[in-house]
């Protein structure tokens, strides 16, 4: 029964997450309404309770309808290596099927290449590290530690290094995963009490790579492993090459041992794009995309466009271009500005960075250097008064406020003030140098 319920759940949650979480549980038994699992540590039983458990109920509930909750814990284990329940569960040794424990690598990506990888200014550095590690040659530094936000290319650099050490260096056993996957063959091979190949799959290899790292901080006996694995490499010359979120001091809840560790390579980190990369990655994405959908034009400047107004995670980017292509082909319309609007709306708008009144009201006081208080209150002073009426041209330009919620926003006044203040500063900006080129300066400062 359990069976069909794996696979029905394996439908829902997709592979990964089945691989992950659903196939390392074992229903032990239903009992006054309360179905229990066998999991391997307590760190997986939390997380399948926090995020799969309607999910699983949902599903008993149609086999068995007096289900109404569910419970995980950590079957007590004869040699006590496991992380250990605190919840007192019935002892119980479960003989687990022997599974094949040779550790391939996880698939990669063939199209995260070197050859794809656009690089610019924020990422050069990270670049040639990654370069220079993918020649195969001696180990200069151990280990690369790529770090750095979402989307900017982590995953892609470590794939690139895979594949390009492959052809180099076929001799050489490269072993590439994900923290997420080490932590779940370490639980394995504790489950199937398979820890000594384990240990010996994971020294043997010639250039480690584990891909966001950070997912191990808080897992201790996972943390624990990858520490000797660490060593053991690193002792061997070994290169090992990690990614993670954030710089390893900024990691939390990782020991402060694997945190010296970490640190004692090369660091370098991918910084968030820039203008200039993301047209360049767009304009190298066009290329591909074009591949799919012959005969399908971009007019100028939505490349120019799309670089300007989306944030700096490359896969927003990539996906926002994927879908233009396809409803453009869809339509049979050109990629145009108008297109562009109408089918990435919700896009433009999320990565939109909503500017506030009281920001905009605290960068021109500070630019003009008089106190907040002031260039808010009744004061009439022209050097207090000017400076009120760019903040609220400012504002009526750059938020999406009504003239009387401005008004309100700067001492209650009335919108008319708002108005007049809005078109004086219109008025100066045609004639009066300084005026353009404060609301110049002003108007970079908030966009930021
Ligand atoms: P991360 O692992 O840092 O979250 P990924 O490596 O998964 O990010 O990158 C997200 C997407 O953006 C991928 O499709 C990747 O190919 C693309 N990408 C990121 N940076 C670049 C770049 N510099 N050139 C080309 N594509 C990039
Ligand atoms: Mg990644």
């Amino acid at each position: 029964k359990w069976g069909q319920l794996r696979q029905r759940l394996l439908k829902t949650v997709g592979q990964n997450n089945y691989t992950n979480w659903i196939e390392p549980i074992e229903f032990r038994a239903a009992d006054d309404g309360i179905a229990t699992f066998d999991v391997p540590t307590n760190f997986l039983g939390n997380y399948v309770n926090q995020n799969f458990a309607d999910l699983i109920l949902h599903e008993l509930k149609s086999e068995d309808p007096t289900v109404r909750r569910l419970e995980f814990s950590v079957p007590a284990q004869a040699d006590g290596t496991a992380e250990t329940t605190n919840k007192a569960t019935a002892p119980r040794a479960v003989p687990k099927p022997a599974s094949g424990s040779a550790l391939a690598t996880a698939p990669l990506d063939k199209r995260f290449t070197f050859d794809t990888f656009v690089v610019g200014k924020p990422n050069e550095l990270a670049h040639a590290a990654a370069r220079r590690v993918a020649e195969g040659g001696p180990v200069t530094f151990n280990p690369l530690f790529l770090y750095g936000g979402v989307g900017l290319g982590k995953t892609h650099l470590m794939h690139a290094i895979a594949h390009e050490l492959r052809q180099r260096r076929p001799d050489l056993n490269v072993l590439y995963l994900s923290a997420e996957q080490f932590m779940y063959r370490f639980v394995q091979a504790l489950r199937d009490r398979k820890m000594m190949d384990f240990k010996e799959i994971f020294r043997s290899v010639d250039v480690l790579m584990v891909d966001d790292v950070q997912f191990i901080a808080g897992k201790d006996s996972t943390q624990e492993e990858f520490f000797h694995t660490f060593n053991a490499l690193v002792d061997q010359n070994k290169q090992i090459i990690i990614s993670a979120d954030r710089a390893p001091g900024e990691i939390k809840d990782l020991e402060d041992r694997v945190k010296s560790r970490l640190q004692c390579g090369l660091v370098v980190d991918l910084h968030p794009t820039d203008y200039e990369l993301r047209l360049g990655i767009l304009q190298c994405k066009v290329e591909q995309q074009k591949a799919n959908y012959p005969g399908l034009e971009i007019e100028a400047g939505v490349l120019e466009f799309l670089a300007h107004r989306i944030s700096t995670n490359v896969r927003v980017l990539e996906g926002a271009l994927t879908r233009l292509f396809a409803f453009a082909s869809l339509v049979g319309r050109e990629i145009n500005m108008e297109l562009t609007q109408d089918c990435l709306s919700d896009v433009l708008r999320a990565s939109e960075r909503k500017i506030t009144v009281e920001e905009i009201q605290r960068k021109v006081s500070d630019h003009y250097n008089i106190r907040l208080s002031d260039m808010i209150g009744p004061k009439r002073l022209r050097s207090y008064a000017r400076p009120r009426q760019v903040a609220m041209y400012l504002c009526k330009k750059m938020t999406s406020r009504s003239l009387p919620e401005i008004g309100r926003r700067f001492g209650g006044r009335d919108h008319t003030t708002v108005m007049h203040g809005v078109k004086r500063i219109e008025e100066l900006k045609s004639q009066d140098g300084q005026i353009a080129e404060d609301l110049e300066l002003l108007r970079r400062a908030l966009e930021e």
